[in-house]
Formats: structure tokens, C-alpha cells, sequence
């Protein structure tokens, strides 16, 4: 009997026997700082000339890993492993293909602080937010693993006397994964192992920021005993191989996380046909957010306050659902605004190693200059309240910044940040609230603070984002419980850890025997 998939719990570092397990773990992975990480291919482990150093963005001078780069010769040889290993992968039933990820699950869950204390290092994420990414890392497995078991049973076809019917749920091919630096474990995870648990086999190019913890994940695969061939691993620059991936014509599919422009480019790449190509590639791409809190006059302002200080600072704004607008009704407008400002003046940001920063660095020297030039954009659209500089440490700190009457369209208001910026409008009533809060052309989460009930329920409809939530924070979705993904530019609406995702990596075939 399957046991009922339940969410890993998150760790409490308030208690001191954790807290003393984290630290030695960050020690144990302090000793294996600066090794190399070759590419894995079919098993096979192969270092390059050319390679990348990965760097912790909250101590520049420490090397996490230095890793070898594929170049396209080695991305064709990862694509034609991943195709040969197809046929047999393929063939293996799709509760034997869970059990895999049941055993990779366990292995993570037993080294669960270590892979955390990597992301602190090599991400810049705090104690919790590590542990967080690490247990959704956890949950994706456990949950892809029970969807497959599901897809695997016989389908309610509706049945005719003297036939017999079958619908099976086959896998699609050679798949390119390619997930983004911001939840490196999480949705590395996530994107990889629901494409291998439905059968397909892929090639897995890390975000360049943040290959450590793939390659470190590689060995927790290769230990629940993952056939070689089945994850391939080809770190190497997305502009230097990506275009060649997405374009091979053995692509079956690709599975994307990361900007609004670098999707559309996929999607763009994707859609023409290549000679000797036999199918229409597949794209599964999640995109960017520009994530909206609306507050209501007749709310909970402390709530409204916490809220918008949770979703807009956590993890130093680098969330796709991470709220960058704030869009108060104009009664309550000022005291809002004051609240989050006094709370955003005690956020302490510096070198997460140490857990009392409530938040780290921004991933690494591109991210800091665009933020900050964004912060300096934001000085000429609204008013500075609070941040708009850069924090101390040998680090990319940036002090987490308000600005206040902002126009609806401004530059700040529309376009995606990706760092510790909040912008707040005022709103006339709801309904004007509701039309700022649509007026991006994203879709990706957003919360409504309000007592209202028929306000409430106007949002539930009108509000255009695939993740909505009520008097709560916009960030945190769980596996299972909150199924993520968004509208418009923010991409193909998957809803990863959701009972739909799974499919998106099958093609389902009919097969009817007159008896
Ligand atoms: P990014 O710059 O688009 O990179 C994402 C991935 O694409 C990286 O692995 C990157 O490789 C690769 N890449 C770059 N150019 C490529 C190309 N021409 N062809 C193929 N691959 C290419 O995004 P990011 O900065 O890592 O992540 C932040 C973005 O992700 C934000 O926009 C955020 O909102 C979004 N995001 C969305 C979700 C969601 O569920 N909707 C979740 C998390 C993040 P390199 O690292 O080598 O450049
Ligand atoms: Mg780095």
C-alpha cells in the first residue's frame, strides 16, 4: 500500500540540536569547497578544457566549484546517449520508474541539511529558505512518483460489449531540461525527474550560477541506482549550447524555467522544423512574474504589512512569485505603508552562513547591477522609503528598498525586477485596484488582503494569475497543495506539483482489440 504523499516538514532552527546539525553541515561542505564537476554522459564522467568557476555571491573570493563546460560536440553525444537510452528506459514499467524517485527521496531526505548548506553557499539562501528548497525538492519526487503509479493503472474508458479498450499514458523522447539558478535544488528537481518517472530521457543543462548542487544531486541519482544514459548532464553556458539543444532534431520536448525572453526564445527555436525532425517539439516553458498584493480598506493591516514585507523580501525578492507591487486602497494607503516600511528598516541582509540575516546576496554581479540600476529608474518614478542602496560584505547586497506613489505603468511597476524592490500604488476603490493588478502582461501569482466577501469572490474571477491567494503571503506554494504555474508571459500555466503536470511529459495512446 502506497503511503499518502504528505509535504517534507520544514526544519525549526530555534531549537538547538538543529541548529548544531546545520552548522555541521555548512562545515562539511566548507571542506569540499573549490572541487571540480565534470559532465556526465551516459554514465561516463568527462572533464573539459574549458571550465567555470561557481562562486558564493555573499563571499565573492569563495570558490563553491569549479566545473567543466560542454561545448556542442559533447551536447550531440549527450542527445544521442539520451535517445539510445530511451528505448530501453522507456520499456521499464512506470511504478519501477517511481521506485526510483522513491529511493532518490529517501537518500535526499537523509542528507537533507548538506544539500541545504549547498544552496546557503553556492545561492545565497538563508537557513530557512534553504531548507525549504530542499524539502520541495523532496515532496516533487515523492509526488511525481505516486502521479506515475496513478497514470500506470487501467484508464475508466467507457466500455462496449465486444471490445476491448486500453489508453496508456507513453512517454515522448529525448527531453532538454533546463531550470533556473533560483530554486537550483527544487525546480532542478522537479522539472528532471518528472520527465524521467513518465519514461523520457534527458539532458540536463544546470543554470550556470548554480551547477554545484545539480552535480551534487547527479550523485544522489546515480545512488538510488538511476541507469546511466537516463539524466545527462551537460553544464554549460544557455547561450552557448541552448540554441543547439533546442534546436536538435532528436528534441523531443523541452522543458524550460527562467525569464519571459529567454522562453520566448526557446518557444520561437522550438516551433521550426529541422531536416530529419519527425514530430512537433514540445515546450513546457515557466516564465517571469511581476507579482501584485492588493489591500482592501477593510482588512487586516498588520496581516496586509507582514504579508507584502514576507513576499516582496524573502530570498531577497529572487522569486518568480516574489511580490514586487503593492497596491493599496487609498484609505488605509499611509498606515500600509508606514507599517512595511518600519519593518523593512529591521530586514538585516549579509552572508547567510550566518543565520541571523534575515536575507543574503542577489545571485551574482549581472543581477546586482541591474537591480541597482532599477533602484535608481525607481528614484526618478516614486519615492525612496526605504533600501535603494547597496548593503556591506564582500557580497552582491542590496538593502531591501520601498518606493511609494508609483504610477501604475511605470517602468518599475511593469517590469520584472527579480530583487529586493517593492513599489506601492495607490488605489481609488477595489475595482481600480483589481484593473492595476491586470494591467502587466504577466500572470503569475498575486493576493488579495480584505474582509470584503464580495470583493473577494470578484477577485477569485477576475483576478488574471495562476496562483491567487487570500489574506496570506504570494510565495510559499506547496507541492500538491498549491499546483504552480502562470498566465500570459509568465508561460505555458504547467502547474508543476499539480495532478496535470505529469501528462505534459506523455502522449496517450489508444489501443482497441475487437474480441
Ligand atoms: P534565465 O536567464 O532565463 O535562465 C534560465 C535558464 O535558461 C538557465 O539555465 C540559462 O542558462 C538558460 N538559458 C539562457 N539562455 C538560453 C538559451 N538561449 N537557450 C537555452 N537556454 C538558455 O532565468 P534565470 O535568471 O535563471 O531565472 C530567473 C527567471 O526565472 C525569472 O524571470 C523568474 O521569474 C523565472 N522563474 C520562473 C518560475 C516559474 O515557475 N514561473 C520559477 C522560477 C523562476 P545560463 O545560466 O547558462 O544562462
Ligand atoms: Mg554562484
Amino acid at each position: 500500500m502506497q503511503i499518502e504523499f504528505k509535504n517534507e516538514p520544514f526544519t525549526n532552527f530555534s531549537l538547538p540540536e538543529n541548529k548544531k546539525a546545520f552548522q555541521e553541515a555548512l562545515a562539511k561542505v566548507e571542506s569540499e569547497l573549490g572541487r571540480e564537476y565534470d559532465l556526465i554522459i551516459g554514465g561516463e564522467r568527462i572533464k573539459t578544457e574549458k571550465k567555470s568557476r561557481s562562486i558564493n555571491p555573499s563571499n565573492k573570493d569563495q570558490v563553491i566549484g569549479i566545473v567543466s563546460q560542454a561545448d556542442q560536440a559533447l551536447a550531440e553525444k549527450a542527445i544521442q546517449v539520451a535517445a539510445s537510452t530511451f528505448e530501453s528506459w522507456k520499456a521499464v514499467p512506470g511504478p519501477a520508474r517511481a521506485r526510483y524517485l522513491y529511493k532518490a527521496a529517501a537518500i535526499l531526505r537523509r542528507r537533507k541539511h548538506e544539500f541545504s548548506a549547498w544552496l546557503v553557499k553556492e545561492a545565497g539562501k538563508s537557513w530557512a529558505e534553504a531548507d525549504a528548497d530542499t524539502a520541495e525538492a523532496i515532496d516533487f519526487m515523492e509526488y511525481y512518483g505516486r502521479q506515475m503509479d496513478k497514470l500506470s493503472e487501467r484508464h475508466p474508458l467507457t466500455r462496449i460489449p465486444g471490445e476491448d479498450n486500453e489508453l496508456y499514458y507513453i512517454p515522448l523522447g529525448v527531453g532538454i531540461v533546463i531550470p533556473p539558478w533560483n530554486f537550483p535544488l527544487a525546480i532542478m528537481v522537479g522539472m528532471t525527474t518528472a520527465a524521467i518517472v513518465a519514461g523520457n530521457t534527458v539532458v540536463l543543462k544546470p543554470a550556470s550560477t548554480t551547477p554545484v548542487i545539480a552535480a551534487k544531486f547527479m550523485e544522489i541519482l546515480e545512488d538510488a541506482g538511476v541507469p546511466a544514459g537516463v539524466v545527462n548532464f551537460v553544464p554549460g553556458s544557455g547561450s552557448e549550447i541552448g540554441d543547439f539543444l533546442v534546436e536538435h532534431p532528436l528534441t523531443r520536448f523541452i522543458s524550460f524555467t527562467g525569464s519571459r525572453d529567454v522562453g520566448l526564445r526557446i518557444n520561437e527555436l522550438a516551433a521550426k522544423h529541422r531536416p530529419g525532425q519527425k514530430w512537433m517539439k514540445r515546450l513546457v516553458a515557466e516564465m517571469g512574474g511581476k507579482d501584485s498584493i492588493i489591500v482592501d480598506n477593510d482588512c487586516d493591516l498588520e496581516l496586509a504589512a507582514q504579508a507584502i514585507v514576507a513576499s516582496a523580501f524573502g530570498f531577497s525578492g529572487q522569486k518568480c512569485s516574489a511580490c514586487s507591487r503593492a497596491i493599496v486602497h487609498q484609505d488605509v494607503y499611509e498606515q500600509v505603508l508606514n507599517r512595511v516600511v518600519e519593518l523593512t528598516q529591521k530586514l538585516t541582509v549579509g552572508d547567510v552562513t550566518n543565520p541571523d540575516f534575515y536575507t543574503g546576496p542577489v545571485i551574482d554581479e549581472k543581477a546586482y547591477s541591474k537591480i541597482l540600476e532599477y533602484i535608481e529608474i525607481g528614484k526618478q518614478e516614486g519615492k525612496l522609503m526605504a533600501g535603494g542602496e547597496k548593503g556591506e560584505g564582500n557580497g552582491f547586497f542590496i538593502k531591501p528598498t520601498v518606493f511609494a506613489d508609483v504610477d501604475p505603468n511605470a517602468r518599475i511597476m511593469q517590469e520584472e525586477i527579480f530583487g529586493p524592490v517593492v513599489a506601492f500604488c495607490k488605489a481609488r476603490d477595489f475595482d481600480h485596484a483589481l484593473e492595476i493588478a491586470n494591467n502587466t502582461e504577466y500572470g503569475l501569482t498575486g493576493s488579495v488582503i480584505s474582509r470584503n466577501r464580495a470583493h473577494l469572490e470578484k477577485a477569485r474571477t477576475e483576478f488574471h494569475v495562476g496562483n491567487l491567494y487570500f489574506n496570506r503571503k504570494c510565495t510559499g506554494a506547496l507541492v500538491g497543495v498549491h499546483p504552480f504555474g502562470g498566465f500570459n508571459m509568465s508561460g505555458t500555466d504547467s502547474k508543476a506539483g499539480g495532478p496535470d503536470y505529469l501528462l505534459l511529459f506523455t502522449q496517450a495512446k489508444v489501443v482497441s482489440e475487437l474480441l
